[in-house]
């Protein structure tokens, strides 16, 4: 592990107010690495040394304190990623690609909507995915 990187990991734990622990750094540095989101067994199969149970209560822990996010991908398990910029997902149907999106105007968009809500008076936060084929698949 290059010696900024385990910095940036460090500074993540410490602004979420959580302790350094080995497996939060190797978690943590695995999903720093990764593409697009992943599942906890993927997540898993890049990580020595860390029990299955250990990573499930870790990821827990990360996502309630904000590090992670879960992105609902509707495949058979949730994926998860660290939650730095805000953006959301386009999701290919028959295979594993993901891909970034972000777009301003579906912000603004969307804060309309929360603000005209009758019933709603708090929204704290969205998700948005597209689902279709990727240039692969179709
Ligand atoms: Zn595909
Ligand atoms: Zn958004």
């Amino acid at each position: 592990m290059k010696k900024d990187k385990t910095e940036k990991i460090r500074e993540i734990l410490q602004s979420a107010g959580l302790k350094n622990t080995l497996s939060r750094l190797a978690i943590l540095e695995v999903l720093s690495e990764l593409k697009q989101p992943e599942t906890a067994q993927d997540i898993h199969k890049k990580l020595k040394k860390i029990d299955l149970v250990t990573l499930y209560r870790t990821l827990t822990t990360l996502e309630k304190s904000g590090v992670l996010r879960v992105v609902d991908v509707r495949k058979n398990a949730v994926h998860y990623e660290l939650d730095t910029n805000h953006h959301h997902h386009i999701v290919c149907t028959d295979c594993d690609k993901i891909e970034d999106f972000e777009n301003k105007e579906i912000e603004k968009v969307l804060e309309k909507i929360a603000k005209k809500s009758k019933q709603f008076s708090d929204i704290k936060n969205h998700s948005l995915e597209l689902f279709g084929l990727c240039r692969n698949c179709a």
